[in-house]
């Protein structure tokens, strides 16, 4: 980083100007930031800062800090990472998450004692953005098996050992439109999809065959891992030993596949099933799992420590198959509802994630008739409506907050250039703009209109334009004035008449 930027980023910590920054105030603006100090980009900075000293930092101590971790903590404290004003975000995501907290209904999953035993009030949403900035709420350092929530994994490292050509000449990429544990299979005696049952156990039955039973599942384990930052994964094995015990459909599923030709030759169907009924049992916390997602979300790069785990052409196919198959048989209606790729589990979590932003985790075991977990719904719907996230969200002029831009920017910039166009008395501008739909009665944050600032700066012909375009003639901005009352406080009196006219 260079000096100039360092000092820029030091000046702004020193609020009051006396040349000294306290050490908690610099974590308390990365958190705000989201910028976590347990960051493993933040290593350095973390044992050189020692919080418990209480003498403050100076200019030059401050740069000797930094270190490799510069570039993180300027951006951060510049609002250069992808939500810029997390402060903002993550107040209306923990409102969010407190008004979902009260819905109630759902039973948890009882197939197996073990999922049965999870108190059915666990809740926890965690959030990593592609820049590593994070927030966990609830029961977010909770552990919960992954379930169905494997199968976006098994499929990913199908992808990467065997290419796009061959796992999808064992199994297809159309939603079933059948429970996800159905006894059914595609025209060409294939699995569906591979977010499915089936799908996740002719995937699991693809994976590094060339290995002993207990490196395959360490290879599986590691791939998870590094997904998560390299956090060490466990696996139950009390729900491992469930899950076998009662797999009667998945045992029927894979004699069928097996009847059918589906598998490879070679297949065999104990080893695995035992593989799937791992890939299930792997624990996680809805923390780790967001930052699972984010690496997901920012095309196969673990955003805290920068290690490609998986290449960009597997993540799309992975988040391709989770948008159009992995929230069960609401599939359809999720995507058309909340337009991104998700994966759920009987567990209770949902993962969803919005490619080149972040992943948004909720767990909560109490699931719907579809298997899908009410509150992780209930929150991912209430997420697209207050934030513009939904994949087609981008062709409306919508309401909604963007959270990739800062509040003031929130506003198309058409509404920007409209209302500079009439400050200036562009006509022309107000016209092109006017010739791409854009509706001249829009307002900035505080509420200013073109109209208000042609009047301020006495464009009588702007004025008379946007009469014309029978834009509203009294709008009230933030501070209770109206055009007129600006063109009168500027003694535009030509202007004045014109509103009064048309008052
Ligand atoms: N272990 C479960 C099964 O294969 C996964 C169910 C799920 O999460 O959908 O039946």
């Amino acid at each position: 980083m260079t000096d100039q930027n360092l000092n820029a980023v030091f000046r702004s910590l020193d609020e009051r100007g006396t040349g000294n920054v306290s050490r908690s105030a610099l974590v308390e603006r990365l958190s705000m930031a989201g910028v976590q100090l347990d960051d493993p980009r933040l290593e350095g900075l973390r044992e050189r800062l020692d919080v418990t000293n209480r003498a403050p930092l100076r200019s030059s101590t401050f740069a000797s800090l930094l270190d490799n971790g510069g570039s993180l903590v300027s951006r951060a404290i510049k609002g250069d990472l992808v939500i810029p004003d997390f402060a903002a975000f993550t107040k209306e995501v923990r409102e969010l998450a407190g008004q979902v907290r009260q819905v109630n209904d759902g039973a948890v999953a009882d197939y197996i004692p073990q999922l049965a035993r999870v108190p059915e009030d666990s809740y926890a949403v965690a959030v990593c953005t592609i820049d590593g900035q994070r927030l966990s709420i609830g029961d977010s350092d909770t552990r919960f098996t992954l379930q169905s929530s494997c199968k976006p994994f098994l499929y990913a490292a199908a992808l990467e050992e065997h290419g796009e050509h061959k796992v999808h000449a064992h199994v297809g990429r159309e939603p079933s439109g059948m429970s996800f544990n159905e006894l059914t299979l595609n025209r060409q005696g294939l699995p569906h999809n591979p977010m499915i049952n089936a799908g996740a156990i002719m995937t699991s039955s693809l994976l590094r065959r060339d290995l002993p039973t207990a490196d395959r599942l360490e290879y599986l384990t590691s791939l998870v891992s590094a997904l998560a930052a390299r956090e060490r994964l466990s696996l139950n094995a009390a729900v491992w030993h469930s899950e076998r015990e009662s797999a009667d459909r998945n045992f029927a599923l894979a004699h069928h596949m097996r009847e059918r030709g589906a598998f490879p030759p070679g297949i065999e169907i104990r080893p695995t099933l035992d593989y799937y009924f791992s890939a299930c049992s792997m624990e996680v916390t809805a923390r780790s799992m967001a930052t699972i997602g984010a690496t997901l979300a920012n095309g196969g790069v673990c955003p805290l420590t920068g290690e490609r785990v998986l290449c960009d052409e597997t993540i799309k196919n992975t988040l391709s198959m989770m948008y159009s198959c992995g929230m069960y048989d609401y599939s359809g209606e999720f995507a058309f509802c909340v337009g991104i790729p998700a994966k759920s589990a009987v567990s209770g979590v949902v993962l969803a994630v919005v490619p080149n932003v972040m992943s948004v985790v909720v767990w909560s075991p109490k699931l719907d008739a579809c298997g899908n977990s009410v509150r992780g719904v209930a929150f991912l719907k209430g997420l697209v409506g207050r934030f513009s996230l939904h994949n087609y969200d981008s062709l409306l002029d919508t309401k909604k907050r963007d959270p990739r831009r800062l509040r003031n920017a929130v506003l198309s910039d058409h509404t920007y250039h409209a209302i500079y166009a009439a400050s200036i008395g562009d006509v022309s501008e107000l016209r092109r703009l006017v010739a791409h739909g854009h509706d001249l009665n829009k307002a900035d944050y505080d509420g200013r209109t073109p109209l208000h600032l042609a009047s301020a700066e006495g464009h009588s012909e702007t004025v008379q334009y946007l009469l014309h375009q029978k834009v509203c003639p009294a709008p009230i901005d933030r501070w209770g004035n109206t055009p007129l009352a600006d063109a009168t406080r500027h003694g535009q009196d030509a202007v004045r008449t014109l509103l009064a006219a048309a008052a």
